[in-house]
């Protein structure tokens, strides 16, 4: 209580002296508890305490936190390296240009990369100019090891309307994603359009004069849309007999849906899978990876119609289609592809 008083009726500028002070003293005494440490482990001491090793005993008798005892005994490890090793991180923690983070880090690194004395040394030296988080990225660039991979970890909110977009493309891409979730969406996406971007920018650096003396490059790709759309558009007039087909036929007509009669289909089951039970009658729930489907299968006549299609989860797409294929003993050709697959 009286100490607190006196603290109150000090200046700022006390206050921060004995601060400083005080923090000097504490580094001081770090490097004696390490020391002290030091004969627990050499001696043996801890096994007379019931403990198993030296960490046990930091824990259990000296009550530090695990983290805190950890860093303590990679302190102790490292400075056991040579004298002048730990005559460098006794100085360095007394003057405060080092703290026991830093040589968490560089123990870290030592374990990774089996440092010889003079790179434990330089290791040392180099994390005393930085802070204890860029402490590995410095001493990997002062000791011209492999530059450290930073992993980014991305954050993201999505409103309504961006959930329902995400759903909606997870479910044109179901067929293609590395894993079946939204990271496995964002990281397909990523791909996809980088490899787009490439291959774009290498077409332009082959034919870069062919473009010039086509005089104006949107021209040019409004021709290419042109003819791609007719092409599509000749695609979906092609008539279809309704007769069973071959599976060459098959591909040869494509059936898949335009993006368009898509998004009708996905809207219209509210972007949540159709299939209901026949047992209990309940629908299923899953807005994941929703595919269109035939109700009447393409290869019996079935044609892409929204009264002749329904969405379904990857689930059960895949069971109606082992439904259909045993009910038929058709092997198994005639309802791949029905997967919602992007236009190409
Ligand atoms: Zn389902």
């Amino acid at each position: 209580m009286n100490t607190k008083l006196n603290l109150v009726q000090k200046q700022d500028d006390e206050i921060v002296q004995e601060l400083k002070l005080k923090v000097s003293e504490e580094s001081k005494l770090l490097v004696e508890i390490l020391n002290l440490l030091e004969q627990v482990r050499d001696r043996k001491i801890y096994t007379d305490y019931g403990c198993s090793s030296l960490f046990d005993f930091c824990v259990k008798e000296l009550k530090y936190s695990e983290g805190a005892a950890m860093r303590r005994i990679n302190a102790l490890k490292l400075q056991g390296q040579s004298a002048a090793i730990k005559e460098l991180i006794h100085e360095s923690l007394e003057n405060g240009s080092l703290n026991l983070s830093h040589l968490g880090a560089v123990a870290k690194l030592d374990r990774a990369e089996n440092f010889s004395i003079e790179q434990l040394e330089q290791a040392i030296i180099a994390s005393q100019e930085t802070s204890a988080r860029e402490t590995e990225k410095v001493i990997r660039k002062k000791l011209n090891l492999t530059p450290l991979i930073e992993k980014v970890k991305v954050t993201l909110e999505l409103n309504a309307e961006q959930l329902l977009n995400a759903q909606r493309l997870a479910a044109q891409f179901s067929h293609a994603l590395p894993t079946p979730d939204l990271p496995g969406l964002f990281l397909y996406l990523l791909e996809r359009e980088s490899r787009k971007a490439i291959e774009r920018s290498e077409k332009m650096k082959k034919e870069p004069r062919k473009v010039e003396l086509q005089g104006d490059s949107r021209q040019v790709q409004g021709r290419k849309v042109g003819q791609r759309q007719e092409r599509r558009q000749e695609r979906r007039q092609e008539p279809h007999d309704g007769k069973a087909l071959s599976t060459s036929a098959v591909i040869q007509v494509p059936r898949s849906f335009s993006q368009q009669f898509r998004d009708q289909a996905l809207r219209r089951a509210g972007y949540q899978c159709e299939f209901v039970s026949q047992v209990s009658r309940k629908r299923c729930e899953s807005r994941w990876f929703l595919q269109l489907d035939h109700v009447v299968p393409w290869s019996l006549g079935g044609q892409s119609t929204l009264e002749n299609c329904r969405v379904v989860c990857g689930a059960h797409n895949r069971a109606e289609w082992i439904r259909v294929r045993d009910s038929m003993g058709t092997g198994g050709n005639t309802r791949e592809g029905v997967h919602l697959s992007p236009e190409s």
